[in-house]
């Protein structure tokens, strides 16, 4: 049984203190939508269960909106940008999201907590992530002064000065997915309240709890209220209405590359600015002369890390075959080192999936797997025992894939490396560009030219040279191919969130 403690009593605990710990938000019995600053109940009066996927126990419930609760936060995002927000400064803006970083700094643990609870990422992890989502929110605070247009030469002659301007693009929608919201929503916050936006937040059905949490924060540094609103329930229906909804001006989704489809075609009625960050399938290329006390490691916990539920995971893992059976013995005795269990474990590396639905289609490509004929090497089998009712997973490693088969083509988001044996770098670039996906990639080489042949060749938004998996808010991200489009972070992110306006003064 855990022991019910107010939030603001976990502060910077030990992890067998704040393992003890509930967040008081779930000890409120349910949870509404966060409207204009206050909690409304669902307008369908309906409510879903939301999960710990550890124990398979329901956490607490959730609103289930529908259209109805769409359409209302997405007034009150309306009100509030035509309002009060409108009249802030990019200082008071900055100040405000600096207030808000130091909120999130002082109430990390509970966050970390409920992300733990709600999504199975393992506590340890949760808790090392705090720097990146600082630096994320700092990152946004300075962008606040970034929402420049510029002056520019001109040829028209006479007397003329043109310059552009920038201005804020409205009321923003933000879907998010299951793997790690505590950060994904502050891709979306950041630049919005950044710029001057309003948002209406829809989470994941599965894990909305640290969404919902930061929008209190936010009020409580000073947000007015409508400026960001949090709207739960599920993807086809809230998710759907604010798609389509005709008064909301941009989509920033993150997700699958199905469901992104469906928001651009819901976005084409009043003509939605989009931004969407979809799904991978990333290559990971080891050459014989990488320093495979590295290699290893990088490649294993570039797929099993987050229990494999990672956009970017970098799921082909290309080996040069004269290095294969080397390669293949060492990360499996390192897949043997990882210890999947109990999230709340300070000694946990991998915690559960999500849901049942996704064990069930991980188990599903596994099968698909062996069936097709490549080599079950390690894992497979779900892990019942001491956490019969969660959905736990062994770290599965695939040896001799090709790349034509179904589980390097299709992402499995679970923690399933395949390994596909290569002899040459032109064979090893074809064969890691021969996918729909590009959002990712890695090479793992000490030869200068051949890093920069994979640089320059492998087609994704990111590329990662001897390393896997890093991501600074102001270099950012993005994806190549059906990976999706808009780029998050760097000096550019701001723009998708702001109109340009051109200006011709005649001076005469
Ligand atoms: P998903 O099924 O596409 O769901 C993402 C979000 O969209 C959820 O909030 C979902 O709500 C909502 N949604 C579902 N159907 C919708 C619809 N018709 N209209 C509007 N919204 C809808 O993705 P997921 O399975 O949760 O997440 C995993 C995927 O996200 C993977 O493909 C992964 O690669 C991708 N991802 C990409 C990045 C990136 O930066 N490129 C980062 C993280 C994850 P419900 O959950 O309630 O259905
Ligand atoms: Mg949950």
């Amino acid at each position: 049984m855990l022991q019910r403690i107010h939030t603001r009593e976990i502060g910077e605990v030990e992890m067998s203190e704040l393992k003890a710990a509930t967040p008081a938000i779930l000890t409120r019995g349910s949870l509404g939508h966060l409207i204009d600053g206050k909690w409304r109940e669902p307008a369908s009066g309906e409510r879903i269960d939301t999960m710990n996927p550890a124990t398979g126990e329901v956490l607490t419930t959730l609103a289930r909106g529908n259209a109805d609760d769409v359409d209302r936060a997405v007034r009150s995002a309306r009100s509030a940008f035509e309002g009060p927000w409108s009249r802030f400064t990019p200082h008071q803006r900055q100040a405000l999201l600096n207030k808000a970083h130091d909120l999130v700094e002082e109430h990390y643990d509970e966050l970390a907590l409920l992300e733990s609870l709600d999504v199975g990422v393992p506590l340890s992890r949760a808790r090392n992530s705090k720097g990146n989502i600082l630096r994320t929110i700092l990152f946004f605070a300075s962008q606040t002064m970034n929402c420049a247009g510029q002056t520019l030469p001109n040829s028209i002659g006479g007397n003329y000065t043109t310059l552009t301007l920038k201005a804020p693009v409205g009321v923003v929608g933000g879907i998010i997915p299951w793997n790690g919201p505590l950060i994904s929503q502050w891709w979306i916050l950041g630049g919005a309240l950044a710029t001057g936006c309003t948002v209406v937040m829809k989470p994941a059905e599965d894990a909305s709890l640290t969404t919902l949490r930061t929008a209190e924060l936010l009020l409580e540094a000073g947000l007015p209220e409508g400026v960001v609103n949090v709207v739960t329930g599920l993807g086809s229906e809230a998710g759907a209405a604010l798609a389509e909804h005709p008064d909301v001006d941009r989509i920033a989704f993150t997700g699958s590359t199905d469901t992104g489809r469906n928001i651009i075609r819901a976005s084409a009625g009043n003509m939605k600015r989009l931004q969407l960050e979809l799904g991978g399938k990333s290559p990971d290329i080891v050459f014989a002369d990488a320093d495979l006390d590295r290699a290893v490691p990088g490649a294993a916990m570039g797929v099993f890390a987050n229990s494999g539920q990672v956009c970017f995971a970098g799921t082909r893992v290309f080996v040069e075959r004269k290095i294969q059976n080397e390669f293949v013995s060492r990360i499996v005795d390192f897949g043997r080192t990882l210890k999947v269990g109990d999230p709340l474990d300070p000694d946990t590396d991998l915690g559960p999936l999500i849901s049942q639905k996704q064990l069930d289609r991980v188990s599903g490509y596994v099968s698909v797997g062996d069936e097709q004929g490549a080599d079950l090497v390690l894992g497979g089998r779900r892990m019942l025992g001491d956490v019969a009712n969660g959905y736990f997973i062994e770290p599965t490693i695939f040896n001799n894939v090709s790349n034509d088969m179904t589980i390097a083509r299709e992402e499995i988001f679970g923690p399933v490396v395949s390994i596909i044996p290569f002899d040459t770098a032109d064979e090893a670039l074809t064969l890691a560009n021969d996918t729909q996906y590009g959002l990712g990639g890695a090479v793992w080489s000490r030869d200068i030219g051949t890093v920069n042949t994979m640089m320059h060749g492998i087609k994704s938004g990111t590329v990662w040279v001897n390393c896997y998996g890093i991501i600074d808010p102001s270099i950012g991200f993005g994806g190549y191919k059906h990976s999706g489009y808009g780029w998050k972070g760097g000096p550019q992110h701001v723009d998708g969130f702001l109109f340009q306006k051109s200006v011709y003064i005649n001076g005469d």
